[in-house]
């Protein structure tokens, strides 16, 4: 076989707050192999980056192939990043990471050119080329779990902005008069339906004596999360119902804004929060229709992300099919 014929497969990282995936693709974007181990961020960045070596080597050896047979490879992490530079500057879910030269370290290790992208702009090209955006050209990609991501594909082509920093949908401010965000400013949509929202109101609850259902469950479990909001609701608890049906609410209020402003065929929901189903994007379709302008909704479907935990892996999968990684 010709070295030419050898390199032919495509290594993807996309590393989570709690866990790496790492996933080996062939030319044609099938997936042949992957690997998965625990993030473990607080034991450091020089770790992580080890450990984001040793993955995607293991994804290579569960394929049958190695480093050699390697095009180009690619990473998707959480936060701003820094394509440019290929360097994660700082995220909030993997803590004590500074300027981590992510790519630096892989182009060195693996020895091809690497791509790194911010997850959930990945998440979006991963499911307008592979999944539930197939055919559309102008898709809105929302991943709702403890924050809020996001990701726009527009007139067919991954839209990133002045800075890198566009399709961050989930830091509009919907009430001005709201809780602060994570990142620090008013009434952000992450501030009021994604899951950190849910925790918080829980605990507002709790801090009342609102609920001696969720107490008991908060008390069982050590602590009162979104899943232990989840978990009340589905038992019964109507104080719990409340604050999905809330947040779903305040999601509702952002997914009109982006109705109105991108006009997209469709709007792609990611993230462990769509399985809390219709008590949260019952309120959200019901306030997205309520809000948002008549004509953009005449076109717009509110739908699921068919790829799951792939989105990611997947979207990088297609950029580096299109030749992203050069450098
Ligand atoms: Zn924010």
């Amino acid at each position: 076989m010709t070295e030419e014929g050898r390199r032919r497969c495509l290594g993807v990282v996309d590393l989570g707050g709690s866990k790496i995936l790492s996933v080996v693709a062939d030319d044609e974007g099938h997936v042949l192999a992957e690997d998965r181990r625990p993030t473990d961020a607080e034991e450091g960045s020089e770790v992580g980056l080890e450990r984001i070596g040793a993955s995607i080597e293991a994804a290579l050896a569960n394929a049958g192939l190695r480093r050699e047979d390697l095009r180009a490879a690619g990473v998707c992490a959480p936060g701003p990043i820094d394509s440019a530079r290929g360097v994660i500057p700082e995220a909030p879910n993997l803590p004590g990471w500074h300027d981590v030269p992510v790519c630096q370290y892989l182009a060195a290790r693996l020895g091809v050119p690497i791509m790194l992208e911010n997850d959930a702009t990945a998440a979006a090209y991963g499911e307008f080329v592979y999944g539930a955006g197939r055919g559309c050209r102008h898709i809105v990609y929302i991943t709702v779990s403890t924050g809020i991501g996001g990701g726009l594909v527009l007139d067919g082509r991954l839209y990133r902005g002045a800075s890198g920093a566009a399709g961050e949908i989930g830091h509009i401010t919907i009430d001005v008069d709201g809780p602060l965000c994570g990142c620090g400013k008013p009434g952000h949509v992450e501030a009021l339906a994604s899951g950190r929202a849910i925790a918080r109101e829980a605990q507002a609850v709790l801090a009342r004596g609102g609920s001696p259902w969720l107490a008991r469950l908060a008390e069982e479990e050590g602590e009162a999360s979104a899943a232990t909001v989840q978990r009340a609701a589905e038992a019964g608890d109507p104080e719990a119902t409340r604050i999905i049906q809330r947040a779903g609410y305040y999601l509702g209020i952002g997914l009109a804004a982006y109705v109105d402003v991108f006009n997209p065929e469709v709007i792609i929901i990611g993230g462990g929060l769509r399985h809390m189903g219709d008590p949260y994007l019952g309120p959200a379709r019901e306030e997205m229709a309520r809000c948002a302008m008549e004509e953009p909704l005449k076109v717009v479907r509110l739908v699921e992300a068919e790829l799951g935990d792939y989105s990611g892996a997947m979207g990088i999968v297609a950029l580096l099919r299109e030749g992203a990684a050069t450098a």
